[in-house]
């Protein structure tokens, strides 16, 4: 069984179907699914099953929504985890749902594992806590000093520059603080004389594990209740006759050069207030190496600086993963909303994973706005509602020439259907008798 037609058992006979978004079953394991097998699966399916640990066995059963007809009655179905994939899943192979499988299991295994909490001056450990592996992020709700780990824009290996950009607080007066569960990454704090930055986190769970040893255990002053990190020394490393420096979170964001190390200063001419992880001042353009004013720099996912004309050439918006993507790998995809047929562009995995290609349209769709012809051919619901029949005999789709009225009045059938059926046959008006029900009258 394939995407679409496990779209529609699911859906069953009501064609139109298309689930609200729901956030009651697990919204994090949901999440999670999406952000890791985003490739393997589809977020329709996700939506349409909405799987969710079992609410009385745990994490060893999955339940589920079977389909619409069970939905609508709120009947959930209980699983082995694997069967639930594979009910949600029917097209992968043994081994991709085994994948998923492993991956489930890490996952609980990882949400009951230990979070370990860990602390130290040195360069190599406030690298490892801003660019080690990270554990799955489970969206954890933001605070005023509790922030999420996904929204960091230090988390990236900065593998361009000489250093991390985080190992410029290791001059001796900063300490990390990070948690790790399973030997990954899972939250981190910078602390300077008992006063904390942010803390970040990929759950609640570590988050509050961060909290009770910074706050509690430490001692130290929550980043919003402080006056700031002035007089600190930060590292001094130069690179291509600049600074690297990180984004700093905490005032004053800015730092003066004394020789061998720099000081947070409010009075200092260096601005920490960069994402590229060089101090302020400017940056250069991975493109086109030139020299770019800080407000006009914008950076990619690998911390490379583009200017903004090379940035629009290279880059465009994902309306679908709400990401820039390049621009060569940008594509039209057609939809059907309230206000009629719309389109957007996504990148290219969005389209490969979410869209199929319409060949009557010359056009990629959005795979809940496309259906199946008897013949396997993919067509869009405008193509289907100007052009296309569903069939009152076979329930499948065909092309309105290729249908005839039934003299019942019941709806229109295929006549190729009609024809080998042996069962039918064509009156004068161009309708279609049923020539058994009329033998079966005479009889
Ligand atoms: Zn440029
Ligand atoms: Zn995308």
């Amino acid at each position: 069984m394939d995407y679409k037609q496990t779209i529609q058992k699911w859906r069953g006979d009501d064609l139109n179907v298309i689930p609200e978004p729901e956030t009651k079953y697990h919204h994090t394991l949901q999440q999670q699914m999406v952000d890791q097998l985003g490739g393997f699966t589809s977020p329709l399916m996700i939506k349409l099953f909405q799987p969710a640990p079992s609410e009385e066995k745990g994490p060893n059963m999955i339940a589920i929504w079977e389909n619409a007809e069970k939905r609508s009655r709120d009947l959930r179905l209980r699983m082995r985890p694997g069967k639930a994939f594979k009910k949600m899943f029917p097209w992968l192979t043994q081994v991709e749902l085994a994948q998923i499988g492993d991956w489930y299991r890490e996952l609980m295994l990882l949400n009951d594992s230990e979070i370990v909490i860990k602390s130290s001056c040195e360069a190599k450990d406030f690298k490892l806590a801003y660019a080690g592996e990270q554990a799955p992020m489970a969206n954890p709700r933001d605070a005023e000093d509790r922030k999420n780990l996904g929204y960091s824009c230090m988390r990236y290996s900065f593998d361009d520059l000489p250093a991390h950009p985080a190992e410029v607080y290791a001059s001796g007066d900063f300490t990390i603080v990070w948690a790790e569960i399973l030997g990954k990454i899972a939250g981190r704090c910078v602390i300077y004389d008992k006063k904390a930055g942010p803390i970040y986190g990929v759950s609640d769970t570590a988050l509050d594990a961060l909290s009770t040893h910074v706050y509690d255990k430490l001692g130290a002053i929550s980043f919003d209740e402080h006056d700031g990190w002035e007089g600190a020394r930060l590292r001094k490393i130069e690179y291509h006759g600049g600074l690297i420096g990180p984004y700093l979170d905490v005032e004053p964001q800015s730092a003066s050069d004394h020789g061998s190390h720099l000081v947070i200063s409010y009075d200092g001419n260096l601005e920490l207030d960069e994402i590229d992880g060089t101090l302020g001042g400017g940056c250069t353009c991975h493109e086109c190496n030139s020299s770019i004013d800080e407000e006009e720099c914008s950076t990619d996912h690998n911390g490379y600086s583009y200017c903004e004309s090379c940035w629009s050439d290279l880059f465009s918006y994902c309306e679908s993963c709400d990401q820039d993507g390049p621009r060569d790998e940008s594509h039209e995809v057609f939809m059907v909303d309230r206000h009629g047929t719309q389109s957007q562009y996504w990148c290219e995995s969005c389209r490969n994973s979410d869209a199929s290609y319409c060949e009557n349209d010359g056009e990629y769709w959005r795979d809940e706005d496309t259906c199946q012809t008897h013949d396997g051919t993919t067509i869009s619901v405008k193509d289907y509602e100007d052009n296309y029949t569903t069939c009152c005999l076979t329930d499948e789709i065909y092309h309105n020439d290729d249908v005839a009225p039934l003299a019942n009045g019941e709806g229109d059938a295929s006549v190729e259907h009609m024809r080998s059926d042996g069962e039918w046959k064509e009156n004068e008006a161009g309708a279609w008798e049923n020539v058994q029900s009329e033998l079966a009258l005479v009889a």
